[in-house]
């Protein structure tokens, strides 16, 4: 069992750790350990969270009264209280900005799931909470039937995340976990779509996921396997496509689908690059010189992009005469 200082250093190490990774800007944040007997850690208000020392941190009673602590506590431990009323098998609470995570929370879109096997193993479904004003009880009550579902991640609309576990440093990882997920989830879908996991893969990593001894309602049947949010400006880019499984040979190996099954993994050699000289080409029109690019032909080229965004300022130009022609015509 770690000693009152030690968890105290162990909240200034994970405060340092959000504040470096951009979870939160300036004093935002914050952060609680449970120590028993109805007594918690939790970081003080008015200080960055990445330069708290432990002398800084803050003993609250179980109604949030000041216990012992040098600066006045987090404005936000109503929210830390919460959690610990409802899930006795907490210990630990951490409340950020992490900013993919908050860009959901802002838009009002709940997170899909059944996309990538970590998330779902150690964070599951994230609800998102209705907002309420930072530091009120309101706030604190909007995560409740997030928390009797047994969520573990919650996005807080227009303001952040707050996570929660058995020891800080999963309550920690949830939020660099989840802040993750939503950066892939914004690249994957610049990319072209979202593809989720077949129900039976998900299956089998909620299996994995009970012999861990990791609680999740869609285990008990009580939750739908994959949400697959209606029609959110998000999920416009949504393919309702799954991903194709893997399908084993004969002799238990797969089928190489990827890379293996290119020429160059089958003894072939690589493909050469372009060996041509780099085409003296510069907004479609040729520069004169030996046929590359080089600083001699600096000049030229300087004078072909002005020449060009000349024409397509023209071009332009022409468009909306004729398009107001027409429409007043
Ligand atoms: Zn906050």
């Amino acid at each position: 069992m770690a000693s009152i200082w030690q968890l105290k250093q162990e909240i200034c190490d994970v405060g340092r750790r959000i504040y470096e990774r951009g979870f939160v800007a300036a004093n935002d944040g914050n952060i609680s350990v449970r120590i028993g007997d109805g007594r918690y850690l939790c970081t003080p208000t008015g200080v960055s969270k990445g330069f708290m020392k432990p002398e800084d941190i803050a003993t609250v009673d179980d109604e949030g009264n000041q216990l012992a602590g040098g600066l006045p506590r987090t404005s936000e431990v109503l929210l830390h209280l919460q959690i610990y009323h409802e899930q006795p098998e907490v210990n630990a609470v951490c409340h950020a900005h992490p900013p993919h995570a908050t860009a959901f929370a802002v838009a009002g879109l709940e997170l899909p799931s059944c996309i990538l096997p970590e998330v779902e193993i150690f964070i599951g479904q994230v609800p998102l909470a209705q907002y309420d004003t930072p530091g009120s009880q309101n706030l604190a009550e909007s995560i409740l039937p997030h928390l009797r579902n047994k969520a573990n991640t919650i996005l807080l609309a227009n303001h952040g995340a707050v996570a929660c576990d058995a020891t800080l440093k999963q309550a920690y990882w949830h939020l660099e976990t989840l802040d993750m997920y939503c950066r892939i989830l914004l690249l994957s879908r610049e990319l072209g779509g979202i593809r989720q996991l077949p129900e039976q893969k998900v299956r089998e990593l909620l299996d994995i996921k009970k012999q861990m001894g990791i609680d999740d309602p869609r285990l008990d049947g009580e939750m739908q396997l994959c949400s697959l949010p209606g029609n959110d400006d998000f999920l416009r880019g949504f393919s309702e496509v799954c991903i194709p499984g893997h399908e084993p040979d004969a002799d238990g190996h797969g089928h190489g689908r990827g890379i293996a099954n290119l020429p160059s993994q089958n003894g072939q050699p690589q493909p050469r690059p372009n060996q041509q000289p780099y085409p003296a080409v510069v907004a479609g029109r040729e520069i004169p010189g030996d046929g590359r690019l080089g600083e001699s032909s600096e000049t030229a080229r300087r004078r072909a992009t002005e020449d060009e965004i000349e024409r397509m300022v023209q071009i332009i130009t022409d468009r909306i005469v004729q398009a107001c022609a027409s429409q007043h015509g």
